[in-house]
């Protein structure tokens, strides 16, 4: 993959060595005061620098803290080309080129190197790639493979203060690696999709994900969350290599958005509604027929939290307080929204043979209940039925995504959010998208 492919030895191009003797080359050693020059050697080792790079000299500034390493390559070395991999060819021209290494005990390191761009006889003059840095960034592939570690754990400010290096710096880093990775992540297998939005910024902002069902990892985030990203979505997915047509069914909530986006992006998807979101539903109903009520009934003030919960899930001061609201003798209407609730829940459980009869019943029962969150709910789940009835066949539901949710919601709690959206659907793909991060030559 990288270029460069004799400079590591593999090609065995002749006249190059492991340790060339290049230390010589007629320069100064300003770090011999210091006696790092006996330490060449060992630098040249510890960088694992193949032929033919070599340690040249180190200066060593104990007052800045900071090791400056001089690498150069022998005269009349030889190098592939990058293009066609042809060994032998000499270096044409230089540029002078400096990169950040890890630290070196607390002294900050930095490389420095004349890159040489070599004379192909076929391709004509290329630039050669070194082997501790990959084209075009400033910091070692050590030091990118440090940086990757480090954000998996921390937020990249706090990694940036951690290194002493500017944060935007990083996320160039972070956004190399994840972009590459995503390139090779291979979609062929991917037949079920869980699609959610999740708040990037304070405010509407919203991101939304695409989520592989099966293994499960975040496949696409993008920003918005209405029909256009479906569309975005399919097109990212068909660069990946997918075919839109794979895709045999998709689980989200009841949202218009997306499934508009699902019927025109992938018309011969199958889609079922999240049962969680059903019952969030369904609780965000009770609770607004319980909020009406309280007007009259001041006592119902405080149990907001009982009517969300099965009766077995109550704790002892919330049974009490069902005790206290006599529900029988008071005939609650929040409680028999409660009770609507929770026969909804059995719904669940049912063969399939007898799903669609008891949705059926239901819908009657709530619809006639002249409980008008209970029958707003109802027609929601009218407009969606074979979308609910679908959860029978398919047995998906968003599950999944509810954790990568939380991660990434508590990820940008502890980043005190992120500069960007970009930022944060990288952070989404670190987290959340098992990627094969490469940050070093394999
Ligand atoms: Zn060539």
């Amino acid at each position: 993959m990288r270029g460069g492919g004799c400079a590591t030895g593999v090609c065995g191009t002749p006249g190059t060595r492991l340790l060339p003797d290049c230390r010589r080359l007629g320069k100064g050693a300003p770090g011999e005061e210091f006696g790092f020059m006996r330490d060449i050697d060992l630098f040249q080792q510890a960088l694992g620098l193949p032929a033919p790079w070599c340690v040249e000299r180190s200066v060593f500034d104990p007052v800045k803290r900071r090791l400056d390493l001089y690498l150069d390559f022998a005269r009349g070395a030889t190098f592939c080309c990058p293009e066609c991999g042809r060994g032998g060819c000499k270096a044409y021209d230089t540029t002078d080129r400096t990169w950040r290494h890890l630290n070196f005990f607390q002294h900050e390191a930095h490389l420095h190197a004349r890159t040489p761009r070599v004379e192909c006889e076929r391709c004509g003059v290329k630039a050669v790639e070194v082997p501790w840095a990959r084209a075009g960034s400033g910091f070692t592939l050590l030091f990118e493979a440090i940086v990757l570690m480090l954000v998996k754990e921390m937020p990249v400010a706090a990694a940036a203060r951690l290194l002493g290096e500017n944060d935007t710096r990083l996320w160039r880093i972070i956004h190399h690696y994840v972009e590459e990775a995503r390139a090779r992540v291979d979609v062929r297998a991917v037949r079920r999709i869980g699609v959610d939005e999740t708040a990037s910024k304070r405010g509407h902002h919203y991101i939304s994900l695409f989520v592989d069902m099966e293994t499960p990892r975040l496949l696409f985030g993008t920003e918005g969350r209405d029909a256009a990203t479906v569309a975005a979505f399919r097109a990212d997915f068909e660069r990946r290599g997918g075919d839109g047509g794979q895709i045999e069914e998709f689980c989200l909530d009841m949202s218009p958005a997306f499934l508009r986006g699902i019927e025109d992006s992938f018309p011969a998807a199958g889609v079922t509604f999240d049962k969680f979101h059903v019952m969030k539903l369904l609780n965000e109903a009770v609770d607004q027929v319980r909020r009406q009520e309280q007007r009259q009934r001041p006592e119902l003030k405080g149990s907001r939290y009982v009517w969300m919960k099965n009766p077995e899930n109550l704790t002892q001061k919330q049974l009490a307080l069902l005790d206290g609201l006599e529900v029988p003798r008071l005939n609650l209407k929040t409680a028999r929204a409660y009770r609507m609730r929770l026969t909804f829940q059995e719904f669940w459980m049912l063969h399939d043979d007898f799903a669609e009869a008891f949705l059926k019943r239901w819908y009657f029962w709530a619809t006639h209940s002249r409980l008008e969150p209970m029958i707003r709910v109802a027609r929601t789940i009218r407009t969606h039925w074979a979308g609910v009835l679908n959860w029978f066949r398919t047995r998906i539901t968003n599950g999944v995504l509810e954790g990568i949710n939380s991660l990434l919601q508590a990820a940008r709690a502890k980043a005190r959010g992120y500069r960007s959206t970009r930022n944060f659907i990288a952070m989404a793909y670190l987290i959340a998208g098992k990627l094969d991060l490469k940050p070093l030559p394999t």
